[in-house]
């Protein structure tokens, strides 16, 4: 390994990280180094940003401290049984890498993983010795998302929040039984007491915050997790619930799907084929319809067949008007905003722009059509002045009408 240039292990390392999704700088607090001495923002002025369909963001410096691990989890390519090169860089390396990528414009953060080696606390500590290095030598105000392992020491993931905008810490599997069987070194008690603790910190410090405008700041962009689809039999329904009750009881910023990917010299207990890449989109669509349509996960599940899977070919919502026909159509002049934000093709954006426009007049059809992207897919479940739509709603064949052709289709399978 002594060997291995910068770039090569740059090269190994930053490529064993890219199957970790949970990434994404949004909701960290502003902060950067002009008129003040340091180095970095979070603002991203100048930074070239880059987010794939799903909203992970691609600007950060993504790599893993090493991918040397004495874990053994299947689904994993950085396991300890796999045959792969491994590369190990120093928390100096890391922080030397972090600064000159960023004062090339290159990215807006660090994202930072690891394997673990030796034991979970040593890789704790030389996680936080990255970021100690860059927050303190160097005052590195840019966003850092360090991602903690729930069984080191709570007081080191305590310290890993101290210098991190987000820390994440993955569930892995959406089901206990699918942990203890892909990663039987993973335990699903002492994950989710992980993300309780950091729950807790992350309260107590923004109380702080609030009462002393010195105290310390801890993780302000919260926490996120991962969790693998299509690795194990879970059904999106337990994807669903499982998310959900992540949000509900850890206060989760986010909960990233990462459809798995079958890896070179792949375990036997793991399925062959990877998943179709629509799935984890379905997933993506369901997780926003509860975090920003106000359904609740039963509700999202009643768009999901008896086999507890959505739909692929239609997004949930669509899938969801469709069974439920009966709440259509909506008058786009009188109904609440948590109806409307059950039409199909209606966005948040849309609903509110409908919201304030009807306040000055009586909308009609092309007022819609105008305030909204896709009017043929609005438009059997709203009336307006000047259009109610009889027999639409009940049509046999609106499934197929709505459905995306196949092509577009292709855009998520890509
Ligand atoms: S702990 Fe498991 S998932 Fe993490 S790097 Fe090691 S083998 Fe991979």
């Amino acid at each position: 390994m002594e060997s291995q240039s910068i770039l090569e292990r740059l090269g190994i390392l930053a490529d064993a990280a890219k199957y970790d999704a949970s990434c994404a700088s949004s909701g960290t607090s502003s902060r950067n180094s002009l008129g003040s001495k340091g180095i970095g923002s979070t603002e991203g002025m100048g930074i070239c940003h880059a987010y794939a369909p799903d909203g992970r963001c691609i600007s950060l410096l993504k790599i893993l401290l090493t991918n040397h691990c004495v874990f053994d989890c299947h689904y994993c390519i950085n396991r300890k049984s796999s045959n792969v090169r491994r590369a190990r860089f120093t928390p100096q390396e890391v922080a030397d890498l972090t600064l000159s990528f960023y004062r090339r414009n290159y990215i807006e953060g660090l994202f930072l993983s690891s394997g673990i080696v030796k034991s979970s606390n040593r890789t704790m500590e030389q996680l936080i010795e990255a970021a100690r290095i860059l927050r303190e030598e160097h005052d590195f105000r840019g966003y850092i998302h360090l991602k903690t392992i729930p069984e080191a020491d709570p007081e080191l993931v305590h310290q890993a929040g101290l210098y991190a905008d987000r820390v994440s810490i993955n569930v892995e599997l959406p089901t206990d039984s699918g942990l203890t069987r892909l990663a039987p070194d993973k335990n699903a008690r002492q994950i989710e007491d992980a993300m309780g603790r950091t729950k807790d910190d992350i309260a107590e410090a923004s109380d702080a915050k609030r009462k002393f405008r010195h105290a310390p700041r801890f993780a302000p962009a919260g926490q996120s997790t991962q969790m693998i689809v299509g690795a194990d039999a879970a059904t999106d329904a337990d994807i669903v619930g499982k998310a959900s009750r992540l949000y509900g009881s850890f206060g989760l910023r986010r909960v990233y799907y990462s459809a798995f990917s079958p890896i070179p010299d792949a375990s036997a207990v793991l399925p062959l084929k990877r998943p179709p890449l629509i799935r984890e989109h379905r997933l993506y669509q369901s997780d926003w319809l509860m975090r920003f349509y106000g359904y609740k996960p039963a509700e999202v599940m009643e768009a999901a067949g008896a086999d507890g899977m959505l739909p692929l070919d239609i997004d949930p919502k669509l899938a969801w008007a469709l069974k439920f026909r009966d709440r259509f159509p909506l008058d786009v002049n009188r109904a609440a905003r948590e109806d409307l934000l059950r039409v199909p093709g209606l966005g948040v954006g849309a609903v509110d722009r409908i919201l304030a426009a009807r306040r000055h007049r009586t909308l009609r059809l092309d007022d819609v059509a105008r305030l909204t992207q896709s009017i043929a897919k609005v438009r059997p479940f709203l009336c307006t002045v000047d259009w109610r739509p009889t027999t639409l709603t009940d049509r046999a064949d609106l499934r197929a009408l709505l459905a995306p052709k196949q092509e577009q289709l292709e855009l998520f399978a890509a």
